[in-house]
């Protein structure tokens, strides 16, 4: 517990002015003395004198009381963290008993109240979740990229409050445990240890005016709009992190992220492979047998023209330089595939043609398949 190797260099023996083996007897009739010498009442406007007071009351607080005082009488003999330093270490002691009064020092000095509760045990600074969305996009839009308005029910910033979790037209009041800071220093000597500051949960502020719609939480679950752009080329499936558009977070913690996962819908002709596009194109018997230029289309342009060689097979693939998407990785290229089509019907001339070319040909192509 850090806060004993504060507590334990207070000789609350000296502050009563005992021999440390007094005995209780001894203890409270020291205390009875002082406390009433010192006593606020008989002392008013006199810092000093409540000063003493506190002191004298921090003191009896723990030597009146047969368990602490053990407890207390232990650590001293320890010394803190087993036994370093000693009493005088360098720097002294700052026991310093605020305005928040004796009961709140104390409670953290044993470990009660605040210190020892449940309730407060997620203080400190907290990150918001991460949001997850879906969207759906047109292949071309996924191509290109897009910018679009999200809309999704989470939790968010507080519409009411936009945040602040206390009720329009009231203020936050600066927490007196942490100065605002949100974190409290334990300083001893060598060592500082820094810890979220139990009282405002590590905001810095008190809210004592709650926001009537989020109750002080900051977040309220509600529809909202997000604006998202979603980059070129992006892949059915794939996950865009949109940073800081997620939960709200806590304490002044940072806001978690949005993460949009995207769905793309297919495309009638294009495919995708990576940030290439594919295309099968149909092609006829004499354009693969004789080869030539033939047009083939493009995502968002004009035909281009692909050369075929002669003897092109039906189910080869060609690629056209560039045309694929335009990605932050680069430029993809169109991966055309051809797709040789045998005619289903024939006119008096091409059967003619086809004809004459079955009389030209000699060598059938399943010579020398044996079974
Ligand atoms: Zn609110
Ligand atoms: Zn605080």
């Amino acid at each position: 517990m850090a806060a004993q190797r504060e507590w334990y260099e207070k000789d609350f023996y000296k502050t009563l002015g005992v021999a440390e083996d007094a005995d209780a007897k001894a203890i409270t009739k020291a205390y009875r003395k002082l406390a009433r010498e010192s006593h606020p009442d008989t002392h008013p406007g006199d810092a000093a004198a409540e000063e003493r007071f506190k002191e004298v009351s921090a003191a009896y607080d723990v030597l009146g009381d047969e368990a602490k005082r053990k407890e207390y009488d232990e650590v001293r003999r320890m010394g803190p963290m087993g036994g370093f330093g000693g009493q005088g270490a360098p720097g002294g002691f700052n026991f310093n008993v605020g305005s928040d009064g004796l009961g709140d020092l104390l409670g953290q000095v044993f470990g009660r109240g605040r210190r020892g509760g449940g309730a407060s045990a997620a203080a400190g600074p907290q990150r918001g979740a991460d949001v997850e969305a879906s969207l759906t996009l047109d292949f071309v839009d996924a191509a290109r990229g897009l910018t679009t308005t999200l809309h999704l029910t989470s939790d968010a910033e507080c519409s009411t409050c936009h945040g602040s979790g206390g009720k329009p037209g009231t203020q936050p009041k600066v927490c007196s445990q942490c100065g605002g800071r949100g974190v409290v220093d334990d300083n001893q000597g060598f060592f500082s240890f820094s810890s979220p500051c139990r009282v405002c949960g590590g905001a810095g502020v008190i809210i004592e005016s709650p926001c009537p719609t989020c109750h002080g939480s900051r977040v309220e679950r509600r529809a909202r709009e997000v604006q998202a752009r979603i980059p070129a080329g992006v892949a059915d499936g794939q996950k865009i992190r949109l940073k800081g558009r997620g939960a709200p977070g806590r304490a002044g913690g940072p806001t978690g992220d949005l993460i949009v996962e995207c769905h793309v819908a297919p495309h009638p002709l294009f495919g995708r492979d990576g940030h290439n596009l594919t295309v099968r194109v149909p092609v006829t018997i004499s354009e693969a047998a004789l080869g030539g230029d033939i047009d083939v289309p493009t995502l968002d342009g004009p035909r281009v023209t692909l050369r075929l060689r002669a003897g092109t097979q039906s189910g080869s693939r060609h690629r056209v330089k560039g045309k694929g998407l335009e990605t932050a990785k680069g430029t993809g290229d169109l991966i055309v595939t051809t797709d040789v089509q045998v005619p289903k019907h024939l006119t008096d001339e091409q059967r003619a043609a086809l004809e004459a070319f079955a009389a030209a040909t000699t060598v059938s192509p399943r010579q020398g398949m044996e079974g």
